[in-house]
């Protein structure tokens, strides 16, 4: 996202040098940058015990295939820690609570311009409510996961990242 307007209060921006930073954005009104940004999302993967939850979601945007399997993702709020959208995504997708929430890593999805913020989510409850969003949650051994997940783009990699993360603890 570039901004050509502020988006708070809608003056059209000038540019400042900050530092190093050159040609900044700039609210004169607000007196404040507005730097080029990009979306921040969460994606995570719920796991009970050596299971992993995946979703198949309704075709809300064209890009979305209801036949393929993929993460619990979603936009992090405005103040909200990227912890607590993991959280409540989880809550919202699948109608479990999750015990412990672990950062694996980020990933850039170039496609869509956003930063998205890899979580495993521990949970104990194996039942789903799941979201009028979805079609259905299912719970995969690893080896049926990376392969329900194999064409998606970030999803394989956050699992084989998660995965990697526990044989490493394991020894
Ligand atoms: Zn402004």
């Amino acid at each position: 996202m570039r901004f050509t307007y502020c988006p708070d209060c809608g003056k059209l921006l000038s540019h400042r040098d900050l530092g190093d930073e050159k040609n900044v954005p700039w609210c004169d009104d607000c007196n404040r940058p507005f730097f080029d940004t990009f979306y921040t999302c969460i994606i995570a993967i719920a796991r009970c015990g050596d299971k992993y939850a995946l979703i198949r979601q309704k075709n809300d945007d064209s890009e979305t295939n209801t036949e393929k399997f993929i993460c619990v993702s979603g936009y992090i709020g405005v103040c909200e820690s990227a912890e607590a959208a993991a959280i409540r995504e989880i809550k919202e997708e699948l109608g479990i609570d999750a015990c412990k929430v672990t950062m694996i890593s980020s990933y850039v999805y170039e496609k869509k311009k956003m930063l998205m913020i890899g979580f495993c989510a521990d949970v104990q409850q194996t039942e789903f409510n799941i979201s009028g969003e979805l079609i259905e949650a299912h719970w995969f051994d690893k080896d049926t996961a990376i392969e329900k997940l194999k064409n998606t783009s970030i999803g394989k990699e956050l699992l084989l990242d998660i995965l990697k993360r526990e044989e490493k603890k394991n020894g």
